[in-house]
């Protein structure tokens, strides 16, 4: 029974599985979180690791038979160390929100004043959102972006730390289409007695690829996902300075998490050992360069762009001054091919489930190897079905020539048959 494959134990979820790689190969995948992970990254997350318990870290874990399991992780965090130029990094974490709870873990007791960019801002949940436990579990206070030009509001930053004298500075975005500006965040938290939090979930592989500044010297701690631009496993990590070892080691086991995901682990050390080199390097910074192409052509197509523009991976589109919502905009171009989401933008009128925008960035795409010519295409073909929604023949006519395009650009790890 063990022994039996997929196909034959579960035909129902083999077949997700086997459409998916198909969505996944036919479709522009436009989400600027998603990516696809190398085909060695994948191979490892599939591996004997998943069978093995290691609660503790390398040379001193509770259970017998690591082995292997402490050469790998030892692997991942200098990899880590020499790639960031960081003092220390866990990889436990499960996730980018876990990696974020951990950090609050190591610092803060409930009740304790924190602050984070608002949701609306383009902010993560974990910095402090009503809705999450950071923002239920802790006086949360929020900042955001100016009303003009929808840039971080640093005067505001400023004005509120100095208030409220947070414990946690929290910089970083989800949906922030500019360059964060890590020294300046560095300056507040340093007036106030602050640790600044650098989340880098979405950014880490364009910092890691220097396509996108590091916040190494001005945050103390920083915070990641493994598998957006970093295009690792679906995983977390912590690195900090030596000071903030121990209690970030502590946080994450046995504060918030038992074993460590161990395939995930090992995935994490291979994506370290691959963004060192230039094909990486490279890689990164034509996700900026599409990105910025990308946002030119629709610009020139009459779109409002939030910031106005793009410098890192991601747009958002402010469709405020055309007639069609985010959600109608976000499900036309799905059926034509393109796979974003809607999204709200700043000072949305809005409500979030139905929101006036769009957002989609260029990492997945840039890695089935697409440069500035199909971004043009790309552009367009979004301009035609987002003015025109309802016109089925085109948005017919539009996914057959996706199609067509993503033939020429096969998918890294997605076989096709
Ligand atoms: C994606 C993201 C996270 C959370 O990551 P999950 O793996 O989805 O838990 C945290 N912070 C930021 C800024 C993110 O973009």
């Amino acid at each position: 029974m063990a022994d039996r494959s997929l196909a034959e134990v579960d035909p129902e979820i083999a077949r997700c599985i086997a459409l998916e790689e198909k969505r996944q190969h036919d479709k522009l995948r436009l989400i600027p979180s998603e990516n696809y992970a190398s085909a060695a990254v994948m191979e490892a997350c599939g591996s004997v690791l998943n069978n093995k318990y290691s609660e503790g870290y390398a040379g001193r874990r509770y259970y017998e038979g690591q082995q292997n399991i402490d050469t790998v992780e030892r692997l991942a965090i200098e990899r880590l160390k020499a790639l960031f130029g960081v003092d220390h990094a866990n990889v436990q974490p499960y996730s980018g929100s876990p990696a974020n709870l951990g950090v609050y873990f190591a610092f803060c007791s409930p009740g304790d004043t924190i602050m984070g960019m608002g949701l609306p801002s383009g902010g993560h949940l974990t910095h402090g959102w009503r809705v999450s436990i950071t923002g239920k579990y802790f006086n949360a206070i929020q900042y955001g972006v100016r009303r003009d030009d929808h840039l971080i509001d640093f005067d505001e930053v400023a004005s509120l730390a100095r208030e409220h004298k947070p414990k946690l500075l929290f910089c970083g975005a989800t949906a922030y289409p500019r360059i964060i500006d890590f020294a300046k965040f560095a300056e507040i938290a340093r007036g106030v007695g602050a640790i600044l939090v650098a989340d880098i979930a979405h950014i880490s592989g364009l910092v890691a690829a220097g396509a996108h500044p590091s916040p190494v010297g001005h945050a103390e701690v920083i915070s990641s996902t493994t598998h957006k631009t970093f295009r690792g496993p679906r995983g977390g990590m912590i690195m900090c300075d030596e000071k903030h070892k121990k209690a970030i080691d502590r946080a994450v086991f046995p504060g918030l998490q038992g074993g460590p995901h161990n395939g995930t682990t090992a995935a994490i050390a291979i994506a370290a050992k691959l963004a060192m080199t230039d094909e990486f390097k490279a890689y990164a910074q034509a996700i900026v360069d599409n990105s910025r192409v990308l946002a030119d052509t629709l610009l020139s197509r009459g779109f409002d762009l939030v910031t106005g523009g793009s410098d890192n991976h991601l747009i958002l589109i402010d469709l405020t001054g055309k007639d069609v919502p985010g959600k109608v905009a976000a499900q036309a171009l799905d059926r034509a091919g393109m796979v974003a989401n809607y999204n709200s933008v700043p000072f949305d009128t809005r409500k979030p489930f139905d929101p006036s925008g769009i957002r989609l960035g260029t990492p997945a795409i840039t890695s089935r190897g697409m440069g500035s010519d199909e971004m043009k295409r790309l552009g367009n073909w979004m301009a035609d079905v987002v003015e025109d929604v309802e016109n089925e023949a085109l948005i017919a006519r539009i996914a057959g020539e996706i199609k067509n395009l993503c033939d020429q650009f096969p998918a890294p790890g997605v076989p096709v048959e």
